[in-house]
């Protein structure tokens, strides 16, 4: 309890993304599981950041759990979206209707010492234009019948649980605790990735997968992410945002250390930095309910400036930025996950707009 991250403010929170920027680059080139990372975070109580005291978490408000993503992201982007996905879980077990998960699953995920992650994105994004839903459910007298797959589950190879929706036949939808180790789960090999291969995002198959009822988070509903059942955490929205926000921090971070030498960049790097403080100041304006623009605006520009913050790292750095290991480099790879990742269509034809140089 003693080195828990208490607050935002801890000088805890530097030393331990201190030891998470450390061991980024080893990560990122051997693309192995961060387990030191993970392990390291749930020391230091990150993981009871983002749940409410009266499930055991610390409770913080919006805008800590941005400044904290805001460190992390920019420390180790790998790690930082894993804990994303594992929080979208943690948040729909204690927020669904299942008294029973809540109670078996929730103390483990607390302390780290069990790992949860999601595979939703098949309800709503993912694999929407095909005929038929690629994980179905079928009600039975005490519980689901799931078969089928869910195509994008970080760390699905690693998860004690997963988070998981189906559709039934009415096309109505559950979402599910599901046991990582029920009779007929695998995982596929992870996906080798632009960037981010070591978070070993996977396809999970569920082959007449038996669920009991006492893991039903959610539903049967329509559109069950969206409905009252589905709650729990947004898809997207603010965090999307902020790790890329503490992406373009680091890139710039490093443009800031090259300056002293080198007068010719500090024109771009001020203005970089004046472009990341101003999106800074509203995220966090927007998590405290406070509107200085809409949700999807800043969203396009944070892919705006970490494209841009993560390519002038890259050009700072010269053709060492280009050799294998070097941080500018992965930033780059990294940053060209914000252009797939939870990213709505209006986000989608600005970044394609600016990229085709039509944009203002
Ligand atoms: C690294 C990574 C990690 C992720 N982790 C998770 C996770 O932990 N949990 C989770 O739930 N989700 C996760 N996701 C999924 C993510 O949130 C999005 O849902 C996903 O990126 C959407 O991409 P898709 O290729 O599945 O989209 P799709 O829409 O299925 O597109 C796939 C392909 O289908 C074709 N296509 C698309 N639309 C049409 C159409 N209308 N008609 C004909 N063809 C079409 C296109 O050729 C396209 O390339 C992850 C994604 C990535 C990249």
């Amino acid at each position: 309890m003693s080195n828990e991250v208490q607050t935002p403010e801890s000088p805890l929170l530097a030393d331990l993304c201190a030891q998470l920027a450390g061991l980024a680059a080893e990560t990122d080139i051997h693309n192995t599981w961060p387990e030191a990372q993970l392990r390291l975070c749930g020391e230091y109580g990150v993981y009871r950041w983002f749940l409410s005291r009266e499930v055991g978490g610390l409770g913080w408000s919006a805008a800590d759990i941005v400044r904290g993503y805001l460190r992390l992201s920019s420390a180790c982007l790998s790690t930082t979206f894993i804990i994303t996905q594992r929080t979208g879980a943690c948040n729909r077990i204690a927020c669904g209707q299942s008294n029973h998960a809540r109670d078996a699953l929730l103390p483990e995920l607390l302390t780290g010492e069990s790992f949860a992650t999601v595979g939703i994105s098949h309800l709503t994004t993912s694999r929407r234009h095909l005929a038929k839903p690629v994980l179905t459910a079928v009600e039975t007298a005490d519980g689901f019948l799931l078969d089928g797959y869910s195509p994008w589950v970080t760390g699905g190879d690693h998860a004690e649980t997963i988070v998981i929706g189906a559709t039934l036949k009415d096309d109505r939808q559950i979402l599910v605790a599901l046991p990582g180790d029920a009779t007929g789960v695998s995982a596929d090999p992870p996906q080798q990735l632009v960037a981010l291969t070591s978070s070993h995002t996977c396809a999970v198959r569920c082959n007449n997968v038996h669920v009991d009822r006492q893991w039903l988070l959610a539903g049967p509903a329509h559109d069950v992410m969206t409905s009252s059942g589905g709650t729990g955490a947004a898809t997207g929205g603010l965090q999307t945002s902020t790790l890329a926000v503490g992406l373009a921090d680091a890139a710039i971070t490093f443009m800031e250390g090259e300056t002293a030498q080198r007068g010719d960049l500090q024109e771009p790097t001020n203005e970089l930095r004046r472009d990341q403080q101003q999106l800074q100041t509203d995220l966090l304006e927007l998590a405290a309910g406070e509107h200085p623009c809409s949700l999807e605006t800043l969203r396009i520009r944070a892919n705006s400036l970490v494209l841009r913050a993560t390519q002038a790292a890259l050009t700072t750095a010269k053709g060492a930025g280009y050799v294998s290991g070097h941080p500018t480099g992965r930033w780059c790879r990294e940053a060209l996950f914000f252009l797939v990742w939870s990213c709505p269509q209006p986000v989608v034809q600005a970044s394609l707009c600016e990229l085709a140089g039509l944009s203002d």
